[in-house]
């Protein structure tokens, strides 16, 4: 399958809201999709993704800027002109058609012959392992398998681009744990540039060369998912990637391969992770598994647990403190556990401890 590029320069989008307002859904996007990357777009309700995943596919125009796939510029072209295949959330198959006709009707539509129809639908449904289901309706596969017959429908017409809007939305948990790597594994194997939009983070993860996150129209940060995670540029993108509790932090000395700072009168130096901007303002960024609990001890957060939560191989623990409510983690069965009511101290793990913009 042929792989290009998609590249965004400067998109904006702005609707009219019901009172003549300007809703400014996407506001000034650039990025660059290599040829045969997955990159997915990341952020909460309504931060603009599924609008900026429309303009690529043509069923939106920008009100700025350009969107090129490949070297070529496809912002004013229909969606059917641009060779690129979509699979939404709601799968989207002809009911009335068997699983066989719902992947071949892309072909027929191409008036491709009907002997290739044949051989190319069983064999991209083998890949997406429905081998033998061509004469099944839709309605008797599970959701998993219905999405798996739109996957097989958007592949089977070798487009360029494959877009992805929500598409595991429907599916339950461990139905999409499944999807999730069958769909990586899928695209590894033909190659193709895929563009993915979720608000799962855990699906962003799991599926992605690289994230974009985004809120309110703008693009917080691109990079690949260790990158936003490891060392996410603002809270906002640090809190999104997953739970974090954040300290105020005074910097004191940066040196070569280290960062000495100070919280509460302690010094922890700290692994140098990011470049630091003298003008900028710092928090301490700390995961659940960069913190352990100990008995009280002096220069050391104080606090109280609240509620220990058992989740097999580890154990949740919520602790007040003067900083707010902060999630440690702890591995279940050894001594780092404290009941619930007890008084403890909260102690960072400096190798795991990031400075993040104060944002
Ligand atoms: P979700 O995950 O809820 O789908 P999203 O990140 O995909 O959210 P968009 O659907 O792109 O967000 O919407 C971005 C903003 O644009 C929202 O404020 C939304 O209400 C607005 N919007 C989207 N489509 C239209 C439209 N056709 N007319 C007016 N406003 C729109």
């Amino acid at each position: 399958m042929k792989s290009v590029s998609v590249t965004l320069k400067n998109i904006s989008k702005v609707f009219k809201g019901f009172e003549g307002n300007d809703i400014r859904a996407v506001d000034d996007v650039s990025f660059n999709v290599n040829p045969g990357e997955f990159v997915t777009l990341l952020g909460p309700s309504g931060c603009g993704k599924t609008t900026t995943l429309r303009m690529i596919a043509g069923f939106e125009t920008p009100t700025k800027g350009k969107i090129l796939i490949g070297e070529k510029d496809v912002t004013f072209i229909p969606p059917w002109k641009r060779d690129i295949a979509m699979v939404f959330q709601s799968y989207g198959l002809f009911p009335h058609m068997s699983v066989g006709n719902n992947v071949a009707y892309g072909l027929k539509m191409r008036k491709v012959d009907k002997n290739k129809i044949k051989e190319q639908v069983s064999s991209i449904l083998e890949l997406v392992g429905l081998k033998g289901f061509e004469h099944r309706p839709p309605s008797s596969l599970s959701g998993g398998q219905q999405q798996s017959v739109a996957l097989a429908r958007a592949l089977v017409v070798e487009p360029s681009v494959l877009l992805f809007d929500e598409p595991l939305s429907n599916l339950d948990v461990l139905l999409r744990e499944q999807m999730r790597v069958e769909i990586r594994r899928i695209q590894k194997k033909v190659g193709i540039t895929t563009l993915y939009v979720t608000h799962d983070r855990t699906e962003a993860m799991t599926l992605s060369d690289r994230i974009i996150v985004m809120n309110n129209g703008k693009i917080m940060q691109i990079g690949s998912p260790n990158e936003v995670y490891e060392k996410p540029n603002s809270k906002f993108v640090a809190s999104f990637m997953g739970k974090i509790a954040f300290f105020p932090v005074e910097i004191n000395a940066v040196e070569p391969g280290s960062i000495k700072v100070t919280i509460k009168g302690k010094e922890l130096i700290l692994k140098k992770g990011i470049k630091i901007s003298e003008n900028v303002k710092y928090v301490l960024g700390c995961r659940p598994e960069g913190l352990y609990l100990t008995a009280p001890k002096k220069g050391h957060i104080e606090g109280r647990v609240l509620t220990n939560v058992y989740l097999g191989n580890y154990v949740e623990s919520y602790v007040e403190t003067e900083f707010g409510e902060i999630m440690v983690k702890t591995e279940a069965g050894t001594s780092g556990g404290f009941e619930e009511g007890a008084a403890v101290s909260v102690v960072i793990k400096e190798e795991l401890a990031k400075l993040i913009p104060d944002d």
